[in-house]
């Protein structure tokens, strides 16, 4: 980023101006991209269309290519039509629609990374269940994935965002991290409360490991995408209450980083350890390959 190199500059700058995160974020994107202010903006309006699409297309389509995973997000939603469920209809809608843009990735489908593909469901699962729940319309939901852009590029700035670097903490982390300053952000959080939520999401996912069943990013990936976004709801609520996180979010990246070091190879997508290596974990690769 131009001027930003780290959450705290980002607090300082929010404390000196007075001006919400997304306007500080544009900010940087304009001076950094040499474009008028409001074609960046459409941009993010033009993505958000994207992954609302994404989640539509996730939840009407049917299985991956492997035939591994696909149709478990529209299971969630006719069953959450159904009869009550745990965590009411929000928790459902952010579980469904963030697994459904796996599903579609899984599919070769359209989708957003956010910040990787598989990691694209949180943003848009969280942030369209709470659009839709509070009525938010597609302009100001926008300016919650400026917030998650930005957020997702100060991380970008210290750390490598893949699973085959980082981890699954990386990926799954990170994007859980976005998606909980955004959805705290648009629920009328303060830019302090938005970055305790990304800090509290992403400590809570560390040494999250990358071992995704024959390489493909379906199992556990997809329902991965799910559980997590539960995670960046539990932050923006924590947040929005005044829990803060004891370790700055800067810090928490750094261990994040340190994890990412320290972590076999075996656990960095290269399906040579965890659920890779199960019995039931080898035996698909076997199959789905031909191996004897
Ligand atoms: S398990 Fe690996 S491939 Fe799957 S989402 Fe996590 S980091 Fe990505």
């Amino acid at each position: 980023m131009a001027s930003l190199n780290s959450f705290a500059d980002l607090l300082a700058l929010a404390d000196r101006s007075g001006r919400p995160l997304d306007e500080l974020f544009l900010d940087e994107e304009t001076a950094e991209r040499e474009l008028p202010r409001e074609r960046v903006f459409q941009t993010f309006i033009e993505r958000w269309g994207v992954m609302k699409d994404s989640v539509r297309r996730g939840l009407a389509g049917g299985k991956s290519f492997s035939g591994l995973v696909g149709g478990d997000a529209r299971k969630i939603m006719e069953h959450a039509k159904e009869r009550d469920i745990a965590g009411g209809h929000l928790v459902s809608r952010c579980i469904a629609y963030s697994i459904a843009v796996l599903e579609e990735n899984s599919r070769m489908g359209i989708i957003v990374a956010a910040p990787t593909a598989g990691a694209a469901g949180m943003v848009p699962g969280t942030l369209l269940a709470i659009a839709e729940e509070r009525g938010f319309d597609d302009a100001y939901t926008a300016r919650g994935l400026v917030v998650a852009g930005g957020f997702g590029a100060l991380v970008a700035g210290k750390a490598e965002l893949s699973g085959a670097a980082g981890g699954c903490q990386a990926e799954q982390g990170v994007g859980a991290a976005m998606a909980a300053g955004a959805l705290t952000f648009l629920l009328g959080g303060t830019p302090r409360m938005s970055v305790h939520a990304a800090a509290l999401t992403l400590q809570n996912t560390l040494g999250l490991a990358c071992d995704p069943v024959a390489g493909l990013v379906e199992v556990p990936c997809v329902v991965r995408n799910g559980f997590t976004a539960m995670l960046a709801l539990t932050g923006a609520q924590t947040a929005l209450a005044g829990v803060e996180s004891v370790i700055p979010m800067d810090e928490v990246v750094e261990a994040m980083v340190k994890i990412g070091e320290a972590m076999p190879r075996s656990l960095k997508e290269t399906a040579d350890g965890g659920l890779a290596m199960t019995p039931t974990g080898c035996r698909i690769r076997n199959e789905l390959y031909q191996i004897r």
